[in-house]
C-alpha cells in the first residue's frame, strides 16, 4: 500500500496475466473489490483509495503494464451480497463446479468433480 504527498492511498496487487487487462477486466476485478473492502473497514474508509495492478504480460514479447481502477462504497455492497450468497450456499452443501477454473488442473478433488457431474455422488 502507498501513500502520496496528497493522502490518496494506492493498493498495488503484482500480477502475471496471459494478455493486457481490459477495461471490464479492472473494472470488475472481484480482487480488487475485495481488498478495497478490507482497506475500508480497516481504517481508510473516510481516504481516497485507488488500486494499481502492476502486470507482467506475458505475450511473445513480454510487456510490463500499470493500470489504475477503483473502487465505491456501492460496489462493496454488491460484492458483499455476492460473498454472503454464496456463503449461504456453502452452509445449505450447494457446491457448484467452477470447470472453467485455472484451478481445476491442479486440484484435489478432480476426480470427485467429475464423479458428481457424471451423476454419481
Ligand atoms: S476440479 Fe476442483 S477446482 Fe475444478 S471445479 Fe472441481 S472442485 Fe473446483
Amino acid at each position: 500500500m502507498l501513500e502520496d504527498p496528497s493522502g490518496v492511498i494506492t493498493i498495488v496487487d503484482h500480477k502475471t496475466a496471459a494478455k493486457a487487462y481490459s477495461t471490464r477486466d479492472l473494472n470488475e476485478n472481484f480482487q480488487a473489490t475485495v481488498y478495497s473492502m478490507a482497506a475500508r473497514a480497516n481504517g481508510l474508509a473516510h481516504r481516497e483509495l485507488l488500486f494499481r495492478f502492476d502486470c507482467l504480460i506475458k505475450t511473445k514479447t513480454p510487456k510490463f503494464e500499470i493500470v489504475y481502477t477503483s473502487r465505491t462504497q456501492e460496489d462493496g455492497t454488491r460484492a458483499s451480497r455476492k460473498i454472503m450468497a454464496v456463503w449461504e450456499g456453502i452452509e445449505k452443501g450447494v457446491f457448484i463446479p467452477n470447470t472453467g477454473s485455472w484451478k481445476c488442473s491442479g486440484c484435489g478433488y478432480q476426480s470427485a468433480c467429475e464423479q458428481w457431474l457424471e451423476g454419481g455422488q
